[in-house]
C-alpha cells in the first residue's frame, strides 16, 4: 500500500516545505498525500504533486486531516510548525499533534525530524531519494 503522509505547513515554513518536498519528489509522486489549503495548493501548483486539499489551517484543515488520522488513513504527518509566531487555531494544531500521539503515528514538527521521517519511509518502501538536478 501506497504511505499515507500529511503535509503542513504554517506560512513562514511553507517554502521550508516546498524545498523538502523537492528533495523527496520522486517518493511523494508514489505516495497518497494529504495537505492543509494552502500548502496542498502550493504543492500542487509548484511541484505537481497529487493532493488531497483539505481547507485551510485557520479554516479547520488541521481537523480534517486529524479526523482521517484518527480514521486510520494516515501513516505520518510532516507539520512544519512556526514556533514564533501566534496562532490563531493553535488549539486545533495541538488537536492534531495529540491525535498523533494517541494514535501512535510519527509526527515531524521541523525539519530535522521530517528528514528522518521521510527518508525512513522511503528505504522502508525501496525507493531512492530524488537526484539533485534531475
Ligand atoms: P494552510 O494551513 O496550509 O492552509 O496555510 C496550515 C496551517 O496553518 O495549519
Amino acid at each position: 500500500m501506497k504511505p499515507r503522509i500529511a503535509l503542513i505547513a504554517h506560512d513562514k515554513k511553507k517554502d521550508d516545505m516546498i524545498t523538502l518536498a523537492a528533495e523527496y519528489l520522486d517518493f511523494l509522486r508514489g505516495c497518497q498525500l494529504s495537505a492543509t489549503g494552502t500548502t496542498g495548493g502550493r504543492l500542487a501548483n509548484e511541484l505537481g504533486l497529487t493532493v488531497d486539499r483539505k481547507h485551510s489551517g485557520p479554516f479547520g484543515g488541521d481537523l480534517q486531516i486529524g479526523a482521517q488520522l484518527v480514521n486510520g488513513q494516515i501513516d505520518a504527518v510532516i507539520f512544519l510548525r512556526d514556533p514564533m509566531t501566534p496562532q490563531p487555531h493553535e488549539p486545533d494544531i495541538n488537536a492534531l499533534v495529540r491525535a498523533c500521539d494517541v494514535h501512535n503515528i510519527a509526527c515531524a514538527t521541523n525539519l530535522a525530524s521530517a528528514h528522518l521521517v521521510l527518508s525512513q519511509l522511503m528505504a522502508a518502501g525501496g525507493y531512492e531519494k530524488t537526484k539533485k538536478g534531475a
